[in-house]
């Protein structure tokens, strides 16, 4: 597939499911999946983060989810959790201190001498996470 068809006899391209994979996750096991695996990377015609899952059911049923920009961000949050190593694992061990690669977002409230503040995070999948913004 080349991501590229003809529709009535205009060229239509389709983006944002065919995509490099930066880095590739491996998610943990659960009762329902033997296999999981989450690529990240972009879209080479609009530029867009997109983020794969793909899960292989026990059955043989293949779970795929694939959706880029915010919704990709939200998928990662989802599953950051459950992530046990990646495909960059090794190389991340030289940009240990501040988050690398693919970012994702984070705000958390915390509770100082009584004020609710928010902190705004950059994260990443290595553990590392860089503030951005305190209120
Ligand atoms: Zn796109």
């Amino acid at each position: 597939m080349s991501g590229i068809f003809i529709s009535g006899g205009r060229i239509v391209v389709r983006h944002c499911c065919k995509f490099k994979a930066d880095d590739i996750y491996y998610l943990s096991e659960n009762e329902l999946y033997t296999s999981r695996k989450m690529s990240i990377g972009f879209c080479p015609i609009c530029g867009k983060p997109v983020c794969e899952l793909i899960e292989y059911r026990f059955d043989g049923i293949v779970n795929r989810i694939s959706v880029s920009g915010i919704k990709a961000n939200d998928l990662m949050i989802k599953y950051s959790d459950e992530i046990v190593y990646s495909m960059k694992e090794f190389n991340y061990l030289r940009f240990k201190s501040k988050p690398y690669g693919w970012k994702y977002g984070v705000n958390k409230t915390v509770k100082i001498n009584d004020k609710v503040k928010i902190k705004q995070y950059a994260c990443d999948f290595y553990g590392n996470k860089e503030l951005i913004k305190s209120m």
